[in-house]
């Protein structure tokens, strides 16, 4: 499985194209994309490499990872996916933008709800989703046990955790997401790709985030 990380939007967030490089199986994971620019990058991106996107999957339904789904929805003909309880940061998201002075026509609506029952598997790597509440209510991180991959939104960022300060945010229940539902199932060697900033990994987040460390004996 390849990952490609792709920075975009006023924003900058982390949109990710995430494929098995044999049959060019792949997912969108936030297609954040809002330029001209940043969609030609992506077409470009799953020509140039042959990736056969099966899905578009929106980690939550803040405006800055939804910006690209009605691109992403006409180009790929595909179901986006999100958990249900996101779906009123997407009925707002069009006032959201315009508080940002952001020109945004009304996402398409979620296709499929993804639950903690959730998986897709692409030529036979098995994608697994938990809800991992507290930045957003609907947030959910995507795992590969195989290949040791997490992709956690805006749940956890190197040395720091996602804002709580928006609607539906909770600090409580975002640290209790993080140590007792992604922690659980992923380990330390695991690699954890956000949803801004660079990547990170289940062992420095114990060893370093200021919002952890104390939690982890290292
Ligand atoms: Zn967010
Ligand atoms: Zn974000």
């Amino acid at each position: 499985m390849k990952v490609i990380q792709i920075p975009l939007n006023p924003f900058s967030m982390n949109c990710y194209i995430y494929f098995d490089e044999t049959s060019g199986d792949g997912i969108i994971i936030d297609p954040g994309a809002f330029t001209e620019a940043e969609k030609n990058n992506i077409r470009r991106i799953t020509e140039d490499n042959d990736i056969k996107i099966k899905y578009i999957v929106n980690t939550h339904g803040h405006l800055d990872h939804i910006l690209g789904n009605k691109f992403a929805k006409d180009y790929f003909k595909v179901p986006v996916m999100m958990h249900q309880s996101d779906v009123f940061l997407l009925d707002n998201s069009s006032e959201q933008a315009r508080f940002f002075g952001l020109d945004f026509p009304p996402p398409p609506p979620v296709d499929e709800y993804i639950t903690n029952d959730t998986s897709v598997s692409l030529n036979g790597t098995e994608l697994k989703f938990i809800n991992t509440p507290g930045h957003s209510p609907g947030s959910v991180c995507i795992i590969d046990d195989k290949n040791k991959n997490v992709f956690c939104g805006d749940l956890i960022f190197k040395n720091s955790v996602g804002r709580t300060d928006l609607q539906g945010g909770d600090i409580k229940i975002l640290l209790d997401s993080i140590k007792n539902k992604l922690f659980k199932v992923s380990k330390d060697d695991y690699t954890l790709h956000p949803g801004h900033m660079e990547i990170t990994n289940v062992k420095d987040e114990k060893k370093f985030n200021p919002f952890l460390q104390k939690d982890f004996k290292y």
